[in-house]
Formats: structure tokens, C-alpha cells, sequence
């Protein structure tokens, strides 16, 4: 491998091409290409079996899943969330005619913190909809709590927490719902792809008929719907990778356990710990650049860059510092102390299934090197 090559914050996991060919020959072979084909619907089940969870709805991506989940409960009005992730978890809100308002994070989670949910709930919110951020669960039975007493719904967009387990369980079994995206920049892919993981069978079918412009038969339309279909080219895809899934996570778990080792003596960087109890999946490598190290994390960013790895500032800008949301009330910077003291702390390590020992001595050495200068 080229020394100098670029280093990406992450790569999708590929398995050999040859290996998909025989799927492809039989998508061809039976001439079906999406509408719940049979690579649609195996996937289905073995992503239940895989993750352990009941009932699983397919969706053609994330963004449209977590549109789809808004709509399948009828959320309106206000609802409370993380400024601390990716745009989508606010759009998937306005595409809905839903207010965002948002709630601090937990500086020692970055997930939401529950007192400020509670306080941040008015006659007009009707749902929370929190994030596993980089797939350290949220504190769901806080949740569970200020939910139950308010009425409220509780959609997770859990885009960051394929096969997290807490105490045995999947994570994706709190709230109402919970939301995955199989996006190519995720730990599990379909190049772009997504779920919603629903609790009982009633639930599923009504978000199956919402993600096909709310057909329920030949002569029945139940809702208007929209089109969130994964293809059966997706879905195949998803299949082979599925064989590759536990030997990639392990791989990362490990890549995690290595930039630990190598960072922990390095003043100024703290790494995120992990959570009691919890089987995480190495998703996202996230280091807070504090006032000990002798750079700031712009600094280091750039001078990463300069030298071919990409690291990501995610979640900078906070979503709340966008335009379509700046004006609101409760995205003032004041309202949202950590999400804006962490946002201008944090480096996304690069971490992915072949980032090789190398590469991580590469990149550590680096990082250390900054520290000295
Ligand atoms: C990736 C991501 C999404 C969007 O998923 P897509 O499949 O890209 O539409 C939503 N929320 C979070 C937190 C994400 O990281």
C-alpha cells in the first residue's frame, strides 16, 4: 500500500466483487427489482435475526426512513432534539411541517441529557427524537420516563448504532421506534439504504404501506404515502455483506482499542470512554482536542489534512448553527452550552474494517507530533 495515499475518515466495507455476481444473476434471473423482492424480503429477516430485534421495514434510505417514522405516529407540532448530529435528524422534521427545537447534550455523553429535555417541553411537543451519538446509547430509561409522563412519543434516529447491544439487548428496541441508515459512510451499508425498527406487526405493515405511497392493494390507498423502497439491488448487496458484518466489527472494535492505547498518554486528547454494559461497534472515533494539547483542533485538523488524513470535525457546525434553524429560539448558542463547547473540540479519527496498524501509527504519530511543536 502507498505510504502517502490519502486516509479517509472512513471507507465502505466491499466485499470481493465476485462474490456478489451470484445474486446478481438471479435478480436477472427472476426478473424482480424492488417492490419487496426476495433479496428484499430475506434481508428483512436476517437483519431481525442478525440484530435482534422483531419487525424490520426497509427503506431506501435513512432520511426517508426517519420521515417515514414522523409520519407513521403522526408527530406534529414541536419536537425536542440533539443539535449535536448530522443535519438529516432536523430536515427529516421540516419535510414533516415539525419544529425541531433543541436540547443539550450530556458533555460527558454527547447525547442528549434528560433535564434539559424535561425542560424544554411545552403544550406543542408531541415527540423526542434523541441520537445514539457515534453509537453510545442514549440514557433510555430517562427518556422512557419524561416520555411516559408527557405523552410523548419517542422516535431514536439510531442511524450510528447498528449492533450496539446494552446489557444483553439491542439498543434499537427503546422508544417507539428507532431508525437506521445503511449509508455508504456506515458501519453496515447498501451503498445508501436505511430502516425503521418497529415493535409489533401492525406497526410494520402500516410503515411497509407508507413507504409505497400508502398502497395497501390493487384498489386500496390508506395514506398518502411516499416512495422509501430499497431496491433489490440494495438489498443483495446488503445480504453478502451481512457475511462480512462480524468480522468488520470486530476490526473496528480493535482499531478502537489501539487509538486508546496510543492516545492515552497524550496530553490534551481525551478520547470518548465507552459505556457500562455495552457491546459497541466502532463506528465513529471521536477525540475532544482540550487546552493541555499544544494545538487547537483546527490546527491539528488541518495539519492531519496537510499530511493525506481526512479527519472529520463531526458534529461542527452544530445543526442548530445552520440557517434554516439559527433563528429559532432554542438554537441559541446560550440555550446550548456543551453541544457548542464539544462541537468546536471534537476530531473524527479515521476508523474503518482496513485501516491497517500502519496507517494508525501514521496517524497517532501525527497527532503526537502537533503536540510537540
Ligand atoms: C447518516 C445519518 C442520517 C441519514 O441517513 P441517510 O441514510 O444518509 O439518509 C441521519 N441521522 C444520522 C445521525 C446520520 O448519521
Amino acid at each position: 500500500m502507498n505510504e502517502d495515499a490519502p486516509i479517509f475518515v472512513t471507507q465502505p466495507l466491499l466485499p470481493p466483487l465476485d462474490q456478489l455476481m451470484p445474486y446478481l444473476e438471479q435478480i436477472w434471473a427472476n426478473k424482480y427489482v424492488t417492490n419487496g423482492g426476495p433479496f428484499h424480503q430475506q434481508l428483512e429477516a436476517a437483519l431481525c435475526e442478525h440484530l435482534g430485534v422483531k419487525h424490520i421495514s426497509l427503506f431506501a434510505n435513512g432520511t426517508i426512513a426517519l420521515m417515514t417514522a414522523l409520519q407513521s405516529l403522526g408527530v406534529k407540532g414541536e419536537v425536542i432534539t440533539t443539535p449535536y448530529s448530522f443535519v438529516a435528524t432536523a430536515h427529516a422534521m421540516m419535510w414533516n411541517g415539525i419544529k425541531p427545537v433543541f436540547a443539550d447534550i450530556d458533555p460527558a455523553t454527547f447525547n442528549l441529557d434528560p433535564a434539559r429535555i424535561e425542560a424544554a417541553i411545552t403544550p406543542a411537543t408531541t415527540a423526542i427524537m434523541p441520537v445514539h451519538c457515534y453509537g453510545r446509547p442514549c440514557d433510555v430509561q430517562a427518556i422512557d420516563t419524561i416520555a411516559r409522563r408527557h405523552s410523548l412519543k419517542v422516535i431514536y434516529d439510531a442511524a450510528h448504532a447498528f449492533a450496539v447491544r446494552q446489557d444483553g439487548t439491542s439498543v434499537l428496541t427503546h422508544g417507539d421506534l428507532s431508525v437506521l441508515s445503511f449509508h455508504g459512510t456506515k458501519v453496515f451499508h447498501t451503498f445508501e439504504g436505511g430502516a425503521i425498527v418497529s415493535p409489533d406487526s401492525a406497526t410494520k405493515r402500516h410503515i411497509d404501506n407508507l413507504k409505497n405511497f400508502g398502497i395497501v392493494d390493487e384498489v386500496t390507498v390508506s395514506a398518502p404515502g411516499i416512495n422509501g423502497k430499497m431496491s433489490e439491488f440494495n438489498a443483495a448487496f446488503g445480504l453478502l455483506q451481512l457475511k462480512h458484518i462480524e468480522l468488520a466489527l470486530d476490526k473496528r472494535r480493535a482499531i478502537d482499542r489501539h487509538y486508546r492505547e496510543a492516545l492515552a498518554d497524550v496530553p490534551g486528547i481525551t478520547c470518548l470512554p465507552h459505556a457500562a454494559g455495552v457491546v459497541a461497534n466502532g463506528a465513529y472515533f471521536p477525540i475532544l482536542v482540550g487546552r493541555a494539547y499544544h494545538a487547537s483542533r483546527d490546527e491539528l485538523y488541518q495539519k492531519l489534512r496537510d499530511a493525506g488524513v481526512v479527519a472529520r470535525r463531526y458534529f461542527y457546525p452544530l445543526i442548530s448553527d445552520f440557517p434554516m434553524y439559527r433563528t429559532m429560539p432554542s438554537a441559541d448558542p446560550a440555550n446550548l452550552p456543551a453541544a457548542s463547547q464539544i462541537a468546536r473540540q471534537v476530531l473524527c479519527l479515521p476508523i474503518f474494517p482496513d485501516l491497517s496498524a500502519d496507517q494508525i501509527k501514521r496517524i497517532v504519530g501525527l497527532i503526537r507530533q502537533a503536540c510537540r511543536a
